[in-house]
């Protein structure tokens, strides 16, 4: 297969893990007989410094003409004090808008080598595999009206939770198609006993699941549902949310993973005539300044991100496994990073990266 993959280190540590997931990339692509077609552009602070913009026309061309993205992570501590602008999130917020992804998926897993770096019990994480689905480019972020203003010589401030229909079909739809190749089991959050937005959710996403008679649907309240993810969390397939609640949900399993470095994310938009999904895949990480530089970044959520791409943009999923499992193997060898090893000499991201290789 032809794989067009363009790569956006952007700043900080996001460099150097994109360095090593794209060691494995390359690997992959020669084992499994692939054509690989790599681009590189410019994101973030590292673009502002060459071209004066987060988000250079260049990067956005090649974006377009990419099958999948593959990106490291933006920011850097001198722009912190610059207006929103000019700053290297502005680059990310572009490109995915650019893009078009409205679905934000993070597989959570628990890998046995590090049940003991998530703050639960041992036999409460043990066995967590589960998608998180949320909706990125609608509700209380993007409605309107918004704002604060003075009414009656009181302050208010306003935010608008607004959803459409054929806003809530397409990202419904995909979480059941994903259920489909998983467990076979979609759990729908909402807050239905109090919002008419959440109303609209539920009916909409009953309706889609007609559609997918093999794949069993619930619903849970979004404050029930805060609970589950740490009481039981392997009752979820695929959790299937909202903007917002997606959000706070998410960062609370990324809890029972053990470290930020180890999450990856695909941020995923509409088919292409192929059948591929358009995807933007990232570490959930950001540039981390404080390790910056220093060889010693976690590289599993962005090795991680490579795995997504192989199997939701490109419908590759032994490659994906493979990958997985190659991350399995050096977890369980102890060849990790300090953020993974309290005790012990810490292996650097470069000797990280190349151990997921002489796994694979
Ligand atoms: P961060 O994720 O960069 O770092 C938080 C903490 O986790 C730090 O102590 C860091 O050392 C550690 N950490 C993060 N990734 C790690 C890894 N792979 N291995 C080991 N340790 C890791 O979040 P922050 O400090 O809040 O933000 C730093 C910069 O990154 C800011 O400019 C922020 O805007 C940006 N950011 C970007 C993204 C993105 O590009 N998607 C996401 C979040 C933050």
């Amino acid at each position: 297969m032809r794989l067009n993959v363009l790569i956006l280190p952007g700043d900080g540590i996001g460099a150097e893990v994109t360095r090593e997931a794209v060691k494995v990339l390359e690997h992959v692509a020669r084992q499994f007989q692939h054509q690989l077609l790599l681009s590189e552009g410019l994101l973030g602070g590292v673009a502002i410094h060459q071209t004066g913009t987060p988000l250079p026309q260049e990067t956005v061309d090649l974006a377009l003409k990419a099958d999948a993205t593959l990106m490291g992570a933006v920011g850097l501590p001198e722009f912190d004090q610059a207006p929103p602008e000019k700053r290297p999130e502005k680059g990310l917020l572009g490109i995915r808008k650019v893009l078009g992804v409205y679905a934000n998926l993070r597989p959570v897993r628990s890998y046995k080598a590090l049940l003991d770096s998530s703050p639960l019990k041992n036999h409460l994480v043990d066995g967590t595999d589960m998608i998180i689905v949320r909706e990125l480019t609608g509700g209380i972020y993007y409605g309107t009206p918004r704002g604060i203003h003075e009414e009656g010589g009181e302050t208010r401030a306003v935010n608008t939770m607004t959803y459409t229909r054929s806003e809530i079909q397409r990202v419904a739809r995909m979480a059941f198609h994903l259920a489909r190749n998983r467990r076979k089991k979609v759990t729908s959050v909402d807050k239905s006993n109090v919002l008419e937005n959440s109303q609209l959710w539920r009916r909409v996403v009953v309706e889609i699941a007609a559609e997918f008679s093999d794949v069993a649907l619930d619903h849970i309240l979004v404050d029930n549902c805060a609970m589950q993810l740490i009481l039981n969390p392997r009752r979820f397939d695929v959790l299937l949310t909202e903007n917002m609640f997606g959000d706070i949900l998410s960062d609370e399993g990324a809890v029972l993973a053990g470290s930020i470095g180890m999450l990856p994310s695909a941020s995923i938009g509409d088919r292409k005539p192929s059948g591929a999904w358009v995807g933007l895949y990232e570490p959930v990480h950001g540039s981390a300044p404080d390790i910056a530089g220093q060889n010693k970044a976690n590289p599993f959520g962005a090795v991680g991100s490579v795995a997504a791409m192989f199997e939701y943009s490109f419908g590759l999923k032994a490659e994906a496994a493979a990958v997985n499992r190659a991350v399995e193997e050096v977890l369980n060898s102890g060849n990790v990073t300090a953020d993974l090893k309290p005790g012990g000499r810490p292996a650097t991201t470069e000797e990280v990266g190349d151990a997921v290789v002489a796994a694979l």
